[in-house]
């Protein structure tokens, strides 16, 4: 089976996380921080603060923006349940802004849109969670200036878009958001095993985020709310959680990070292949948008109204000859869970329209030549029949 994504672990790896077990340190040591300053510096934000998942970055984010009960968290319908899950975490609401069509990402000119209506009746969100899907940078600029005029705060959620690029600056400088938060997990651009991270410029923010990792509890002196006990002392002053990264796992990310530019760069030689060998064929390949440039986790095609054989038979077709195709993603606001809630199909038809279309196609660093050609021949003979 040739999968959607997998990971790449090199010698180089094993040796840095083997190298981590023979210290003194398992849980988080001293290499964690070496890991958030090398992505922090990467990126070129101020600061980087590691967990144990994108899932708890995107908490933690979203408690250090204060949100909570009667507040609304925005984002795309078309991405992993976890962009809208950590408003729910926290109390607060969740609603979802149409995607562009050609993008598939949040689409700015209906967020403004959204907002304008929201602002009429009294309920404008306080975080909006642009997403970049499959890598590719979401219109960031004009979600930004949205921000200032209706005075939301953002977190970008960059799971897919570590090593990508917007007008000239790295995907998570935060440069037109509060936090961008990356992930680690292994089908990612690059791993920990499971692994998240928070970059941020506001010092508070980075402070609040790191607190809230580690159970709410600190050693400084200058935090606690209380006389110190003693030397000894530490002081649980906010309601925090465990999201702490192991030493471990921070070996494995910055052994990997070495590698992240490169892993970027044979995404981009496999898309222009794909672009190349499906030129033909009745289906649409991702669009890059010219102001930036996508990390390409994903590589989705839309199946046409010529591609009769309708999405469900091509994808078995596919998976029958070993070919391991995906659909990312279900729109969130279709899952039970989130029906539950009241909402809808219909409601945000480009959303769905997308869903009804959409095939991942393996995509991975270091997927061979000749294993995409199968995938590509496959994918012929799947429209043709
Ligand atoms: C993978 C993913 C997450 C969650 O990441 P974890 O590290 O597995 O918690 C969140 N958002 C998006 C868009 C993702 O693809």
């Amino acid at each position: 089976m040739i999968p959607y994504g997998r990971q790449e672990i090199t010698p180089a790896d094993i040796d840095a996380v083997v190298e981590a077990l023979r210290s003194d340190w398992l849980t988080q040591g001293p290499i964690v921080p070496r890991f958030e300053q090398a992505l922090a510096a990467y990126c070129g934000a101020a600061h980087g603060v590691a967990v144990n998942s994108a899932t708890s970055a995107l908490h933690i984010a979203c408690l250090a923006l204060g949100l909570g009960e009667d507040d609304w968290l925005w984002t795309s319908p078309i991405t992993f349940v976890a962009s809208a899950n950590c408003a729910l975490y926290c109390g607060a609401s969740v609603d979802f802004v149409d995607i562009d069509p050609r993008t598939y990402n949040m689409c700015s000119d209906a967020l403004a849109a959204k907002l304008a209506r929201a602002e009429a009746e009294g309920r404008l969100p306080k975080v909006v969670v642009p997403v970049h899907l499959c890598g590719q940078p979401c219109d960031m600029g004009a979600i930004h200036a949205l921000s200032r005029r209706y005075g939301f705060r953002i977190i970008e959620d960059a799971s897919h878009a570590v090593g990508g690029r917007y007008r000239g600056g790295s995907i998570g400088n935060c440069r037109y958001s509060d936090i961008t938060v990356f992930s680690f997990h292994p089908v990612k651009i690059i791993t920990t095993g499971e692994g998240g991270l928070a970059t941020t410029n506001d010092p508070a923010l980075a402070a609040r985020m790191e607190l809230l990792r580690s159970h709410g509890i600190t050693r400084d002196p200058d935090q606690m709310t209380q006389a110190p006990d003693g030397p000894w002392s530490y002081q649980q002053i906010a309601l925090g959680f465990n999201y702490r990264m192991t030493d471990m796992q921070a070996a494995l990310g910055l052994s990997q990070l070495a590698r992240l530019d490169g892993y970027v760069a044979d995404r981009h030689s496999l898309a222009a292949r794909y672009d190349a060998a499906l030129s033909d064929l009745p289906v649409i390949t991702p669009w890059r948008h010219p102001d930036g440039h996508s990390a390409l986790h994903l590589y989705v095609i839309r199946l046409t109204e010529s591609g009769s054989a309708g999405r469900r038979a091509i994808f078995n077709a596919l998976r029958a000859t070993g070919i391991g195709v995906n659909v990312h993603y279900i729109p969130v606001h279709t899952q039970p869970w989130y029906r539950a809630m009241g909402f809808a199909e219909g409601q945000f038809p480009e959303a769905e329209r997308y869903y009804r279309e959409a095939i991942s196609l393996p995509m991975f660093a270091t997927l061979q030549e000749a294993q995409q050609d199968a995938v590509v021949r496959a994918l012929a003979k799947a429209l043709d029949a």
